[in-house]
């Protein structure tokens, strides 16, 4: 994505949007990330969030951004089962060093596996273990799920957690790797319109019936299912949301260390 048409297609988004730097790659692959994140934020965006490995980013474009009250940033590190292809090396060290001892708002740190032997006198106190999940069935070796009846997604911003891609279209969630669910596209649409459009609709229908069409949702980890709904299943559906995102690990090892 050009910084150019980074810079257009931002202009129509509202400033109380969270944008979060994040998606369906590495966010500082990008080489004006950087640049963007600290445009959104000189334009007003005050919910900005990353979630970043840090692969691509520099110690200097981490100390330009260090200052910004992050909603969250969120770091996936390294770890010894080769889930995720990091090089261990100094440059990597010294960034995760410079960000551990930084005063940076709301990080965190989590990891998919056993941590990397390199990193445990860092994070081995403070990681969260992370367990993989399909992404909406995209990862085909993990056991897959399907929820039947009317689904929601329990994300905090539900439907309106979208990705803006390098062409300007919106799709409907990170996880939507076979870019299946098109709200539309910044070039020719208003933000507001994306929530109105034919396929915004048609997920809305889909979700509450699957004969409705499909929805990549039904095969998503992050969906509960609203029939039944009560105290139960609100419990079940909250342990579950915890769990896949380790909090609930997290959460133990804090009572535990009372
Ligand atoms: S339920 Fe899953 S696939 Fe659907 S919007 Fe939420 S996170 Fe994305």
């Amino acid at each position: 994505m050009t910084f150019e048409n980074y810079k257009k297609w931002l202009k129509k988004v509202p400033v109380d949007v969270k944008i979060v730097f994040s998606g369906m790659v590495e966010p500082w692959l990008n080489k004006d990330c950087t640049k963007m994140l600290l445009y959104a934020y000189n334009q007003g965006y005050k919910k900005i969030g990353v979630f970043t490995t840090t692969m691509g980013m520099s110690l200097e474009d981490f100390r330009k951004i260090k200052k910004i009250p992050f909603t969250v940033f969120y770091v996936h590190l390294a770890d010894a089962e080769g889930n995720t292809k990091i090089k261990v090396d100094e440059k990597y060290l010294k960034l995760l060093g410079e960000i551990k001892k930084s005063n940076i708002k709301n990080k965190k740190y989590m990891a998919m596996g056993k941590l990397h032997p390199k990193l445990k006198p860092l994070f081995s106190d403070i990681v969260e273990k992370v367990t993989m999940q399909t992404r909406a069935g995209n990862l085909d070796f993990l056991p897959q799920v399907h929820k039947n009846g009317p689904i929601q997604c329990c994300w905090p911003d539900g439907l309106k957690h979208n990705v803006l891609m390098p062409n300007g279209d919106i799709l409907l969630c990170c996880v939507d790797y076979h870019m299946k669910h098109v709200l539309g596209n910044l070039s020719r649409n208003s933000y507001a319109s994306l929530f109105t459009s034919r396929e915004f609709k048609r997920i809305v229908k889909a979700l509450e019936n699957k004969n409705r069409g499909d929805v990549i949702c039904r095969r998503c980890e992050f969906a509960t299912v609203n029939n039944n709904y009560n105290q139960k299943s609100l419990y079940r559906e909250t342990l579950n949301y915890l769990h896949l995102t380790g909090k609930l690990s997290r959460i133990k090892s804090l009572l535990n260390n009372k």
